[in-house]
């Protein structure tokens, strides 16, 4: 006999995976408009316009997750905005309109709160995206801040997460890892960079990191084609300097805000060259899109073969 359901599993028990396939559940496949559903970095819809899709994305700050009571306010409006742009850069969209909903102790001070609109604003600026609205609330405990964004990308540009397809190059941008130390505050959402990717080149699938490369490859492999897997170099992998050498951090700290995606072998020479010469930022081949069972393969820097056991960042776990 199969054991019966539990009901009352807690969501610490299911994980944030777990939870979300179940809301997935009573949520119901997308439909009509609706290109892509849960399960992307954005929601994309037909729109008005013939020759773009429409992006729609919404993530919280929350104080003593995301940011601490401490922090500049000015820097939790920015990386309230900055995830949220991120998520339109994933999909190679161009951010457009915001709400913003803000929960607010009752002592909290107009001008922390002047200045959390200059951070959100001072984002939302950079990449020509407007604050058209929101809504506000008192909490009695921890503050929020609430982003919504809508932006639009070319139909033949959305790049999202199922694309890869084996024998594909794996690049990821900037390095990774220790962004705790500081950068998850005022981190560059890679809008232009993705932007200019998807307008030059033909990218596979792409994702933003907010979990942690390895967690982030791991729903990668997860939207595509079944028997789709990764193999990742040890030695490729970019570490940040607030990693402190350490490729456990690079692999497993959440909020690095780069761009992971995959593209055809044959690109990655002309999309170096042409990528020096108009950015900065780092760009790194850290592996290949391959056939197997595994769905992530690490090449240790002796060249042996390993699974990564699953540890990205879940809201829900509690180890
Ligand atoms: P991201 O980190 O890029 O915002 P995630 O990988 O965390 O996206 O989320 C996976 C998918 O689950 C997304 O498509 C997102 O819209 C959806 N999702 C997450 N939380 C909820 C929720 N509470 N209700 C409905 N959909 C959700
Ligand atoms: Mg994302």
């Amino acid at each position: 006999m199969k054991p019966a359901p539990k009901k009352n599993l807690r969501v610490d028990n299911l994980g944030e995976f777990g939870l979300i396939r179940q809301l997935q559940g009573v949520i119901g496949p997308a439909r009509g408009s609706v290109v892509v559903g849960i399960g992307d970095d954005c929601a994309v819809m037909r729109g008005g316009h013939p020759d773009k899709y429409l992006l729609y994305t919404c993530d919280p700050v929350v104080e003593g997750v995301h940011y601490r009571r401490s922090d500049p306010p000015r820097r939790i409006g920015w990386k309230a905005m900055a995830r949220n742009l991120s998520d339109i850069a994933a999909m190679g969209g161009k951010p457009n309109w915001a709400v913003v909903s803000i929960g607010l102790r009752r002592d909290t001070r107009a001008g922390w709160v002047k200045e959390l609109y200059a951070g959100l604003r001072a984002a939302a600026r950079k990449f020509d995206c407007q604050i058209v609205g929101g809504d506000t609330t008192h909490v009695k405990h921890e503050q929020f801040v609430v982003v919504a964004l809508v932006g639009e990308v070319e139909r033949t540009r959305m790049t999202s997460r199922d694309g890869a397809r084996v024998g594909d190059s794996i690049l990821v941008t900037g390095k990774l890892g220790g962004s705790r130390r500081g950068k998850h505050l005022t981190f560059t959402p890679r809008v232009n960079e993705a932007r200019w990717l998807v307008g030059n080149f033909p990218v596979h699938a792409m994702i933003d990191l907010s979990d942690g490369l390895f967690s982030d490859l791991q729903r990668l492999v997860e939207a595509s084609r079944p028997g789709t897997a990764f193999e990742i170099h040890a030695a490729e992998i970019p570490i940040a300097r607030a990693a402190r050498g350490s490729l456990t951090a690079a692999l497993r700290d959440g909020e690095d805000f780069e761009l992971l995606f995959t593209i055809d072998p044959r690109e990655v020479t002309a999309l170096r060259k042409k990528w020096a010469r108009r950015f900065a930022l780092e760009l790194t081949e850290i592996g290949r899109v391959v056939r197997s069972r595994r769905k992530v393969t690490i090449i240790t820097v002796n060249g042996s073969r390993k699974p990564l056991a699953p540890a990205g960042y879940d809201h829900f776990a509690t180890s």
